[in-house]
């Protein structure tokens, strides 16, 4: 790092910008525990402009930790629709019951660890800013700041990730302000001003101490491992309306999209066929409507839509523990990609 700024400077005129710029969040005006983490959960993967409504919808129906560890899951993923990545409603009501069972969220980086959906950044997060532990935290942003401040060669999200944790943590260890300012206002600085196309140098603190700004090109950093390919899989779905303009819905027991509802889906075409055998007792009667493509984390979905009427009875099969009609707007929680099955599986036929 450079010497035009030690460390301590580096947290004063952090801290100092950070009065001055912060943006008002809820959770930062009122740090309780619940609030930072129901903060934390809901804006991992979504924009805090997304969040904000489901954040005070949330504290709306479930005001503490405790209300919330009450609820069954299925309402708290009801409430969740629209944020997508579901697993994080899953985690989030499953530390909430932990933690009142254990008489409350833990306090330090290790506890939070043992909690599921919790890694090393939302404990990082949830430590300092809710407790003032003096503790770093590395998202996104503050992968991109550091990685320009100090001109860090290789991948802050791969190989140099050990690298770019020590020196977040020196800094805040240094930092002579609290570590919930110093840590937000990290993460603000990259999310306000080293953005990740157009960083504005002049308007930042770091300016006279950043590697990167001295260069011809600061969105050079943070430097990025080749992406990895995700894997190609097929699938077939079937979308069946009964009479009243519901579609029949499976609820999936197991595996990534777990408490979730969706048309029914199997591996082919075949495979689909046994399982509406065994979901209505007979294959029912129906017309290709069109092929999904869907991303998940690591895997590429190519699905063939299928479209068909069915009034008799239905049970659970297959990845299905439980079966239902649903209408619209759903009354469960359906995932992005039972969306847009059904959205290409409809209208219903005539
Ligand atoms: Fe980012 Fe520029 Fe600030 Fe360096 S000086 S941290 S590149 S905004």
């Amino acid at each position: 790092m450079r010497a035009a700024m030690d460390d301590v400077e580096r947290g004063r005129r952090l801290a100092e910008w950070f009065g001055a710029h912060a943006r008002d969040l809820p959770w930062r005006l009122d740090p309780k525990p619940y609030h930072v983490l129901l903060g934390e959960f809901m804006t991992q993967q979504t924009r805090i402009d997304t969040a904000l409504p489901y954040y005070h919808r949330f504290l709306g129906r479930w005001p503490t930790l405790d209300d919330l560890a009450a609820a069954p899951v299925a309402d708290v993923l009801t409430a969740w629709a629209g944020l997508g990545y579901y697993r994080r409603a899953r985690s989030l009501h499953e530390v909430a019951r932990r933690a009142v069972a254990q008489g409350g969220l833990p306090r330090d980086v290790p506890g939070l660890l043992s909690l599921p959906g919790i890694g090393p950044y939302t404990a990082g997060a949830i430590a300092s800013v809710a407790f003032g532990e003096r503790v770093p935290v590395v998202d996104g942003n503050v992968e991109r700041v550091l990685s320009r401040v100090v001109a860090l060669e290789g991948d802050p999200a791969g190989a140099a990730r050990a690298s770019v944790w020590d020196v977040a943590r020196r800094l805040v260890v240094a930092s002579p302000a609290a570590p919930s300012t110093h840590n937000q206002g990290l993460m603000e600085l990259g999310s306000l001003v080293c953005r990740p196309r157009a960083p504005d140098c002049p308007a930042c603190p770091w300016q006279s101490g950043c590697a990167a700004a001295t260069s011809p090109d600061p969105t050079q950093w943070p430097k990025k491992a080749p992406a990895r390919k995700p894997v190609a899989i097929r699938g077939a779905s079937a979308v069946l309306w009964d009479g009243a303009g519901r579609w029949l819905a499976g609820h999936r027991s197991a595996g990534l999209l777990a408490g979730l509802w969706e048309p029914p889906r199997a591996d082919d075409a075949t495979a689909l066929d046994a399982l509406l055998a065994a979901m209505c007792g007979i294959v029912p009667s129906l017309r290709s409507a069109g092929i999904v493509a869907h991303i998940f984390t690591h895997r590429k979905l190519t699905c063939e839509v299928s479209v068909g009427r069915w009034e008799g009875p239905v049970s659970p099969a297959g990845p299905y523990d439980r079966v239902a009609w649903v209408g619209e707007p759903a009354d469960c929680a359906v995932s992005a990609l039972a969306r847009r099955l059904v959205t290409v599986g409809g209208p219903p036929p005539g």
